[in-house]
């Protein structure tokens, strides 16, 4: 498939989940643009641009990847791109039910966007962004869930 797609988030932190979804979306998708979301309700612990700077770091040796961040809703930013495709990952029953709304709701915004949902990699299936900040803010290890350079940007953060 000769397409570019969009892979957008808060990535608050980056998980190993949020990285497998990239890596094998890179398998369907010719480009991904990874897009971290400045505007979420969510109060984040790392700043756009410190995620921005991990997901360049840790997708270093993708040459078709790009990073960038974006304000606003993800329709708007996705046509300022000329991108119609989203590509989002799927954990488990209440994500489909949350993202098929989502994508219902964008595509009433953005006719000619079409979302691609991937299924999660059963390993990865329980890792959400909100547990690793919860387990490390307890001083517990997040080892085989995030990045050691996410872990070490986390701690720093949280100290
Ligand atoms: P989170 O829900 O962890 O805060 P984001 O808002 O950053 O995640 O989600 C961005 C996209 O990544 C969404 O499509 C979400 O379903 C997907 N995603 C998040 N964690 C995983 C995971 N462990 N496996 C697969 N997809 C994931």
């Amino acid at each position: 498939m000769k397409q570019t797609a969009i892979c957008a988030g808060s990535f608050d932190p980056p998980t190993l989940g949020h990285l497998n979804i990239i890596e094998r979306g890179l398998k369907i998708f010719e480009k991904l643009i990874v897009a971290v979301a400045s505007n979420t309700s969510k109060k984040p612990v790392l700043s756009v641009k410190e995620r921005v700077a991990l997901l360049q770091e840790l997708l270093k040796n993708h040459k078709n990847i790009e990073v960038t961040s974006f304000d606003g809703l993800l329709v708007d930013f996705a046509q300022s791109k000329k991108i119609n495709t989203l590509l989002r990952g799927i954990r488990n029953m209440s994500d489909y039910e949350y993202e098929s709304q989502m994508a219902l709701v964008n595509k009433a915004l953005y006719p000619e966007l079409e979302t691609v949902f991937m299924m999660t990699e059963g390993k990865y299936s329980h890792l959400r962004s909100t547990f690793i900040r919860e387990i490390l803010l307890s001083g517990g290890s997040c080892k085989g869930m995030i990045h050691p350079l996410v872990e070490k940007k986390l701690k720093e953060k949280l100290k």
